[in-house]
């Protein structure tokens, strides 16, 4: 079989034998020990080889927006304030270019599908989907987009939302989003939006909770709308700060609805800890849910960025790699198992959430991320950068290993013996 490209020495499980990949017409065509071919090699040098990692939520359309749009108070208030201002003057050219700049940025950081959540009201209108719908076209050769649209601003509270999120369903969003919190009548918001995400046959991905009082929640709410609508596994929730609140016992039930209900979770710890326990002036609390233990009970769940560079984030590079090392700072994560767990928050579970599957196997598209490092926990551990990576067999970018530049007299890199003094 003639090849076009052989990938050689590449791991494509932790401490696995290294193995060569033979690429033909952008798709995998053999993985194989020592694969024969005079086609051109692409050494991989002992790397772990991935499909990419995956951000299940992440704002394209309010990103990069530090130069018009403060938040002193550092609260959600404040961030939802801002950005409601700042709303009022994006153009479609003008979210377009911002979203450009996160997606070029998450390209280069190995990322190849992505959630992003897009808002829907009245005041933007659909500026913000037929921005990102043109991004979704246009960066298709290095990524995959999914489209949320969703009503920050509230649903039932503010009138001409609804229609506005049916024309975006009708023109391709991939599917609906919630935001609770911010209407008038949380649970009538929760009812229409799982009657509507049953007429459109689509998923659900809700912004659930973002404060740290539990003597109150919606999660019970969306688990029994879940079951009712026979919507199991098709129903995320994001943030949900309030489950970092709960005693072990009360953990425990959650975990349990949650599994009982197939709903998946999504933890966004850099947006989650900027902004939680604001009210403290010591002790401040993480307010970040603890994605291991429902991770370790099995749900899907998933560790992602949310907010890059705006009021509700002001910092982000888009790498997933560092999120999951922010996690395992937050939830104290340091033995090789507990890092693998954040390695698969970012990798094979927002695969698994957004429907699309992490394995590398033979026949599927070239779609392939080189790690430098030999394992998933090192690659948390050291936030690892990815050195190039290759959308059907085309490599989508590449970010080469720094060199160092040692003058020629320094002697680096071996231990002199006891004699040679010094
Ligand atoms: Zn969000």
């Amino acid at each position: 079989m003639t090849l076009d490209l052989v990938i050689r020495n590449a791991r494509l499980t932790d401490g696995g034998e290294l193995l060569d990949l033979g690429i033909r017409a952008g798709r995998i065509a053999d993985i194989a020990r020592d694969l024969s071919s005079p086609a051109r090699v692409l050494d991989a040098e002992g790397g772990r080889l991935i499909k990419g990692f995956a951000d299940s939520h992440l704002h394209l359309d309010k990103a990069c927006l530090l130069d018009r749009a403060a938040n002193p108070s550092g609260t959600l208030k404040g961030a939802i304030e801002a950005v409601s201002a700042a709303k009022r003057d994006f153009t479609r050219e003008d979210i377009y270019a911002r979203g450009a700049r996160v997606l070029e940025k998450a390209i280069c950081q190995g990322t190849t599908l992505i959630r992003t959540h897009v808002e829907i009201d009245p005041a933007v209108g659909l500026a913000g989907f037929d921005a990102v719908a043109q991004l979704k076209a246009d960066y298709a050769w290095a990524l995959e987009l999914q489209i949320c649209v969703f009503p920050q601003e509230g649903l039932l509270n503010y009138p001409g939302t609804e229609e506005l999120l049916r024309a975006a369903l009708d023109r391709g969003a991939d599917l609906l989003g919630g935001c609770p919190y911010t209407d008038s009548d949380p649970e009538g918001q929760i009812a229409r939006l799982f009657d509507m995400a049953r007429e459109y046959d689509v998923d659900l991905d809700f912004h659930l909770d973002f404060d740290l009082d539990n003597t109150w929640r919606h999660l019970d709410e969306v688990a029994r709308q879940t079951v009712a609508h026979a919507m199991q596994g098709r129903v995320a929730i994001g943030h949900v700060t309030k489950l970092s609140t709960l005693p072990p016992p009360q953990l425990d039930e959650t975990i349990a609805l949650m599994r009982d209900a197939g709903i998946a979770l999504t933890v966004l710890p850099a947006t989650d800890l900027f902004m939680m326990g604001r009210e403290f002036t010591d002790s401040v609390p993480r307010g970040v849910a603890p994605a291991h233990r429902f991770h370790a009970a099995g749900l899907c769940c998933t560790v992602a960025t949310n907010n890059v560079l705006n009021p509700f984030t002001p910092y982000g590079d888009c790498s997933l790699p560092r999120m999951a090392n922010l996690f395992a700072n937050i939830a104290q994560i340091g033995d090789p198992a507990g890092l693998d767990a954040c390695f698969d928050m970012i990798s094979a579970q927002p695969f698994r959430l957004l429907g699309r599957e992490a394995a590398i196997k033979p026949g599927d598209a070239a779609d392939l991320v080189l790690l430098p490092c030999a394992t998933s926990a090192m690659a948390v551990a050291e936030i690892c950068r990815p050195f190039w990576g290759m959308r059907s067999g085309r490599m989508s970018f590449e970010a080469p290993k720094p060199v160092l530049l040692a003058p020629e007299s320094a002697e680096v890199g071996k231990v002199r013996s006891a004699e040679s003094g010094a």
